[in-house]
This record gives C-alpha cells, sequence and structure tokens, in this order.
C-alpha cells in the first residue's frame, strides 16, 4: 500500500458552481460540482487534463486512491471507470438520489 502523501488535493479548495453539470465518473446530472486533476497537482499536473466530479465521486476517488496511483494509472475517466474498487462505488452511487451530497462511509445499517 503506498503510503498517504501529506500533500493531499484540498477537496474544500476547489471550485463548486451551483449549476447543474453532469458528472464524469458518475454520470448523474449534479447541482454543484468539483474539478478533478486527472494527474494531481502534486504530481505537475496542474495545467494537465481535468474532469467535472461530483463532491461525492471526488471524495471517493481520493479515498480510494494515492496521487501517485492516480497519477501513474488512473489518469483519465475510463480508466477511473474500469478500476473494480471504481465500479462497485458507480454501482451503490446510482442507486442513491440524484444530487444528494453523500457522505463516503460505510452503511452500517441496512434498510
Ligand atoms: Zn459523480
Ligand atoms: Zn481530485
Amino acid at each position: 500500500m503506498p503510503r498517504r502523501s501529506a500533500r493531499r488535493e484540498s477537496l474544500e479548495a476547489l471550485p463548486a458552481v451551483g449549476r447543474e453539470t453532469d458528472c464524469e465518473l458518475c454520470l448523474r446530472p449534479v447541482a454543484r460540482y468539483t474539478v478533478h486533476h486527472l494527474v494531481p497537482r502534486a504530481k505537475g499536473g496542474n495545467h494537465g487534463p481535468k474532469a467535472v466530479m461530483c463532491p461525492t465521486c471526488h471524495r471517493q476517488v481520493h479515498a480510494l486512491f494515492s496521487e501517485a496511483t492516480l497519477a501513474k494509472e488512473l489518469n483519465s475517466i475510463p480508466l477511473l471507470q474500469a478500476n473494480p474498487r471504481v465500479r462497485q462505488y458507480l454501482d451503490w452511487v446510482r442507486k442513491q438520489d440524484g444530487g444528494a451530497i453523500l457522505r463516503v462511509r460505510r452503511a452500517n445499517q441496512r434498510g
């Protein structure tokens, strides 16, 4: 397991725009989105490709993978979508309400 970098991308600092768009990862229309640097800024991706993601996807991606892994192996939306751990998350998130900002947390109760 790669050690988690101390220079993680600060999600709170990313722009959030109150306009409806589709998250590029889960493809849900969301009222608020953030911009993910596909090659993290800490790895020289400041001017690289970006993706629009809902805050839920964005948090999940950074919770699952280190910046080194994102930069090297998961630096495009199709690569992210093909990753088994991301697919598992997407299966779950697509069952949730569109646009809801969900906490990325293991459910401790099942309905
Ligand atoms: Zn999303
Ligand atoms: Zn990001």
